[in-house]
């Protein structure tokens, strides 16, 4: 028999709040919220789980969760020491397994089938990884094993923070079943709603409902939907050795239709892409919305530049256009908006322009200066206006 896949997902507790605190000490068990300024329409980035008790959450706008948090602290982003810090993460699981998919700077897929021999069982892979993090760079990961991703990365979020979830095959309907359809990928609150109305909240209802009532709600999803109530998921982990894209997403604790608000969101998602690019020395021919509506309706709009750039204006300038041309034929409440570039190439890699623009030679002066001011102040001590 085939040996069973194994699955790590790692995903960091609070990452940006938890580099915050390593870093500053006197911070540990406070409100901390990391993002943009509350007088400049800024957006929360991350915030910490004393934070999170206020109710306050990421991509909210900076105004509101101080408003619900006044005792909060409000830190910059500092991006140039979150990648870095992600690097140092990504080099504890190149310890372990060559087979890594990134999600995000904080989250990750590692296949460790075939470290197996070398290090142990699946568990042991998982321990020492959470406590090379603990121990290497002083912070918190949660850890999920299961024998696919679908199983591992709900196996991380069951025991949040500093979980440590493993789900086996034998376990796995036990574990499933008493849990909401919401779990399922692709079920958002509309099916939920159809679903409930039929008497089906769980993954056990589900899955033992009759296939021709799925088959109305989920149409030619159905057979997809009904492996993952199963269990089953047989996505591979991804470990191009190249990022293949950069980007930037975040989800909503509440759907959010204020036009301003997801420009705001949107930007700080454009200051972060940028930069990031800009530490990897690369450059973005291509960038791409992602818009996920309130119904889980999930839609891409690109872009493609004349030349690759990672000029913060001009990538900003595109996003802008992309979204407003969105926004005027199909705007609606949104629960996900992300931000990615893609189509890169090392800086140095394409034909240099023959003749510069000399706009954009300052515009790369001015991205350096704000890069340098920023990896010592932190994001928002300069911000661009819309
Ligand atoms: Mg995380």
């Amino acid at each position: 028999m085939a040996q069973d896949r194994q699955i790590v997902h790692v995903d960091m507790d609070a990452f940006y709040a938890s580099v915050e605190e390593f870093d500053n000490p006197g911070l540990v068990g406070k409100a901390v919220i990391v993002g943009g300024d509350p007088k400049q329409r800024g957006v929360v980035s991350a915030a910490s789980y004393e934070a999170r008790k206020f109710g306050v959450h990421s991509a909210m706008p900076m105004s509101q969760a101080v408003r619900l948090c006044p005792d909060a602290i409000v830190l910059p982003v500092r991006m140039k020491r979150y990648v870095e810090l992600s690097k140092q993460i990504h080099a504890i699981f190149q310890k372990f397994t060559p087979q890594i998919e990134p999600i995000s700077l904080d989250e990750a897929f590692l296949d460790v089938t075939g470290s197996l021999r070398l290090f142990g069982c699946v568990e042991e892979i998982g321990k020492e990884i959470k406590k090379q993090i603990k121990e290497q760079l002083g912070l918190v990961a949660s850890v999920g094993i299961a024998a696919n991703k679908f199983l591992a990365k709900l196996a991380s979020d069951l025991d949040k923070p500093d979980g440590f979830v493993v789900i086996t095959e034998q376990d796995k309907q036990r574990v499933l079943d008493p849990l909401g359809v919401s779990r399922i990928w692709g079920v958002g609150p509309v099916t939920q709603k159809a679903l409930k109305s039929i008497g089906i909240d769980t993954i056990k209802q589900l899955r033992e409902a009759p296939t021709e009532i799925l088959q109305g709600i989920f149409g030619d999803q159905m057979a997809h939907v009904l492996r993952l109530a199963h269990g089953a998921d047989d996505r591979e982990v991804e470990s191009g050795r190249e990022a293949k894209s950069i980007s930037s997403e975040q989800t909503f604790a509440t759907d959010i239709t204020d036009k301003d608000i997801l420009l705001d969101v949107l930007l700080s998602q454009v200051e972060d892409v940028a930069q990031r690019l800009r530490l990897n020395d690369l450059e973005a021919k291509t960038i791409t919305l992602k818009l996920r509506y309130d119904d889980f309706r999930t839609i891409t709009r690109s872009n493609t530049f004349d030349h690759p750039t990672n000029v913060t204006k001009t990538l900003w300038r595109g996003a802008r256009e992309v979204f407003l041309k969105w926004h005027k034929k199909s705007p609606g409440a949104l629960r996900l908006l992300g931000f990615g570039a893609s189509g890169l190439q090392k800086t140095d890699a394409g034909q240099r322009q023959l003749f510069p623009e000399p706009e954009d030679e300052k515009q790369k002066r001015l991205d350096k200066a704000f890069d340098r001011i920023r990896g010592k102040f932190g994001r928002d001590i300069l911000r661009r206006g819309k």
